[in-house]
This record gives structure tokens, C-alpha cells and sequence, in this order.
């Protein structure tokens, strides 16, 4: 399995994940004209996608789904409360309803999605898995619950949401109402909630970790780094950052 993004944070989301034959996006925050240039980055075209998986229906998960999915003929996979929640009715693609608790496979990679507290109708998040090796992806979560404690536990991979530093968050500039909403138990997870996260599961089998989804107004790279990593007893750039314009290069799991 090898994992990369496309770019990850409020401005649009997309991670990349192949096995064998099988290259899945999950989400797909950009347009296609976008979508072709990041993926060109990391040396493949619209076509090398076979399907993209849904979290949500905020616009930087679901922004360019359907287009790219139109014009690059991807599956999608989304819950039912994702697709009612959506103004696109879908119609020239091909969609398949996921339940949330469900696993179920695409091509060679085995998925476990698993229901998070988010703002929206029926969010999930995903376990992907080669058959020996797991990954496990967590953003926009408001807080943790003790199924996604189980659900990523002794993942090899985690690709985990640290949005916000809840003291950059309350001096910051953006209105109460969205501070509110952020810090809110169906918000975004900030960096001390990962931590406290990434120290419930069992993370000694972790190879990679890396911080995704960070605000540019309430966060900095090293904050998110500094937090998990001592939870790890690593060092602090051992853990990755995935960014909002170059999210992350290729990783060997
Ligand atoms: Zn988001
Ligand atoms: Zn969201």
C-alpha cells in the first residue's frame, strides 16, 4: 500500500491511496482542472482513479466529486445522509450507498468506514487495508468517541485531523458563532484532543503519522507536530504535516 494527498485543510481535501491495481481518492475538495494538476505531481492522471469515498458533504470533501467523477468516470461511494445532503443528484455516475458500519472492499483495498461527530447528516471516517497492513484516517471529527478509540487502534498508518490550537482559536479573528462551531463537539478536532486520541490507541505499530486537516489561521505546522510527537516519544518532525497546497508526497507502507 502507498498513501498520498492532494492537499488537505479547509480550501479542499484529497488523499490518494493504492493497492496493487486499485487507486482510490478519499474525498475530492478540488475541481478537475485542479484535480489533474496535483495528481500530476505525484505522476498520475485522472483515469489511474477508480473510485473516491466520500466523508461529508462540506464543500472542500465534496467540492469536485462529481465533476471529476463525470469527467474522469469514478465511482462514489457515500452514505445516504451524504448524498440527500448534497445539491448534485448524481445522475451520470455511478454511486454506491456505504453503510457506515459496514466494511465493504474496492478492488484490492479493504475499507472499515465508522461514524464520526461532525456538523453534517451522516459523516464517516475510514479504516483502509491491504490485508496486511491498515491505515486509518481521521478529520472533521468534533471529539473522540470510544468506537473510533476502537476502530483505529493499531493501525500501521494514521492520517489524523489536528485542526486547531484551542488558544490560537480563542485570540484569533473569526466570530464568535465560527469559533463556536470549530471548538464545539461536532466541530474539528484540535491538537491537544489528537494527542489525547493518539495516546488511547495502541500506536506502537505506527510507521507513519501524520497531522492533517490544520487551520492556516489557528494553527502552525509545529504546534500539531510537537503535540503528537510527544505523545509518540518521537521526534517532532518525525510526524508529517499534510498541507493545503502541496498535502503530501508518495508513502511506502
Ligand atoms: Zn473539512
Ligand atoms: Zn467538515
Amino acid at each position: 500500500m502507498r498513501f498520498a494527498s492532494l492537499g488537505s485543510g479547509s480550501r479542499g481535501n484529497a488523499l490518494l491511496v493504492e493497492v496493487g491495481n486499485t487507486c482510490i481518492l478519499i474525498d475530492a475538495g478540488f475541481g478537475p482542472r485542479e484535480m489533474v494538476r496535483r495528481l500530476e505531481r505525484l505522476g498520475l492522471v485522472g483515469d489511474d482513479v477508480d473510485a473516491v469515498l466520500v466523508t461529508h458533504e462540506h464543500s472542500d470533501h465534496i467540492g469536485g466529486v462529481f465533476a471529476c467523477a463525470r469527467r474522469f468516470d469514478w465511482e462514489i461511494l457515500l452514505t445516504h445522509g451524504t448524498l440527500a445532503a448534497c445539491r448534485d443528484d448524481g445522475a451520470e455516475t455511478r454511486i454506491t450507498i456505504i453503510d457506515s458500519h459496514a466494511p465493504f472492499s474496492v478492488g484490492d483495498i479493504s475499507v472499515q468506514p465508522f461514524p464520526v461527530p461532525h456538523d453534517v447528516r451522516e459523516p464517516v471516517q475510514f479504516v483502509l487495508a491491504d490485508g496486511v497492513r491498515r491505515l486509518g484516517v481521521l478529520t472533521d471529527a468534533g471529539h473522540v468517541t470510544l468506537h473510533m478509540v476502537a476502530m483505529l487502534d493499531g493501525c500501521e498508518a494514521l492520517v489524523l485531523e489536528c485542526n486547531h490550537d484551542t488558544q490560537m482559536l480563542a485570540q484569533g479573528n473569526y466570530p464568535l458563532a465560527l469559533k463556536r462551531r470549530i471548538g464545539g463537539l461536532w466541530g474539528h478536532l484540535d491538537n491537544a484532543v489528537a494527542a489525547s486520541l493518539l495516546s488511547r490507541i495502541g500506536h506502537s505499530t505506527l510507521r507513519h503519522v501524520i497531522a492533517a486537516h490544520l487551520s492556516e489561521e489557528n494553527n502552525c505546522p509545529m504546534l500539531a507536530q510537537e503535540a503528537l510527537s510527544v505523545v509518540l516519544g518521537c521526534k517532532r518532525d518525525w510526524v508529517g504535516i499534510a498541507t493545503q497546497t502541496d498535502g503530501f508526497a508518495w508513502r511506502d507502507l
